[in-house]
């Protein structure tokens, strides 16, 4: 028995990453998983290789979300869940941001993580649940990534409201707040084909040795078991939570 057995989940920005991670686990636990992404040759050639569908949804826009929704009902007749984890990061000071780009990571994180509440959640049985990645950035500030902490924090939001307002409706609605994870994210030596990404993951481990209790950078699957477990019926009595998945690193600072 799978943890997900039978149930259709949409993950997006699934094509690499945590999104991948959590495809990957979700199918091994029995879902039938929706590859979502804007990469789409990556996204499809995952999908292709779980038994998967994939589509192309930009999360920030509704056209994509409604195709998404119908192409996911075409194929499985039901949804059952929602990964909205799909994300983009600028680093910048607040005071240097250009407007467009403050925007275009509002329009990204925060407008797609409420067009996919929005456009999901009326489709679900009851009985579902939607997991929105937020960030340690959605619990506390850190300088050079205002318009992304920002957005991270609009989730948290968008997590308890919905969680009240989907709750008749037996849809749980929580929220993963990672740290560090080694993604090419906070790692893009993953993409450069140039670079030793491995030898850039033991450089982020030694940096965040100082950071982080348990003394190196997060995996990207150990926030897919945290996403496995808000989406099955281990979590059956948890709705409109932060779960923050960081290695200790907001626990406080150490002076030994
Ligand atoms: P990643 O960059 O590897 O993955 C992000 C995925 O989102 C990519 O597949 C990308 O194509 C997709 N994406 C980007 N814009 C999109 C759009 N408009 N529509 C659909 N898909 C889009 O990084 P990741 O670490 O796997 O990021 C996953 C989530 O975790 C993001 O929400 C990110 O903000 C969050 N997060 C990451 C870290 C970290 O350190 N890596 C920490 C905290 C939170």
């Amino acid at each position: 028995m799978g943890k997900l057995d039978g149930r259709v989940v949409i993950v997006t920005g699934a094509a690499r990453g945590q999104g991948e991670q959590e495809v990957r686990l979700f199918a091994a636990e029995g879902a039938e998983v929706v590859v979502a992404d804007v990469l789409d040759d990556q996204g499809a050639a995952l999908a292709k290789e779980l038994g998967a569908l994939y589509v192309h949804l930009d999360v920030s826009e509704e056209s994509d979300w409604r195709s998404a929704v119908a192409a996911a009902r075409d194929a499985h007749g039901r949804i059952d869940g929602l990964v909205n984890n799909a994300g983009i990061l600028r680093f910048n000071s607040l005071v240097d941001t250009p407007l467009d780009e403050f925007m275009q990571v509002v329009r990204v994180n925060q407008v797609g993580c409420f067009l996919g509440i929005r456009t999901v959640a009326p489709e679900m049985g009851d009985g579902g649940t939607i997991v929105n990645t937020a960030s340690y950035t959605g619990v506390t500030g850190m300088a050079a990534v205002g318009a992304y902490a920002a957005t991270k924090h609009a989730i948290l939001g968008l997590t308890r409201v919905a969680a009240l307002e989907l709750a008749a409706r037996k849809i749980r609605v929580n929220a993963m707040c990672p740290g560090a994870i080694d993604t090419a994210m906070s790692n893009p030596a993953q993409l450069d084909p140039a670079a030793d990404a491995e030898e850039a993951s033991r450089g982020l481990d030694r940096f965040y040795r100082k950071l982080v209790p348990l003394g190196r950078i997060g995996k990207p699957e150990e926030v897919a078991r945290l996403a496995l477990f808000l989406s099955c019926d281990d979590s059956s009595y948890i709705t409109g939570q932060p779960f923050v998945i960081d290695g200790g690193w907001l626990a406080g600072v150490s002076i030994v």
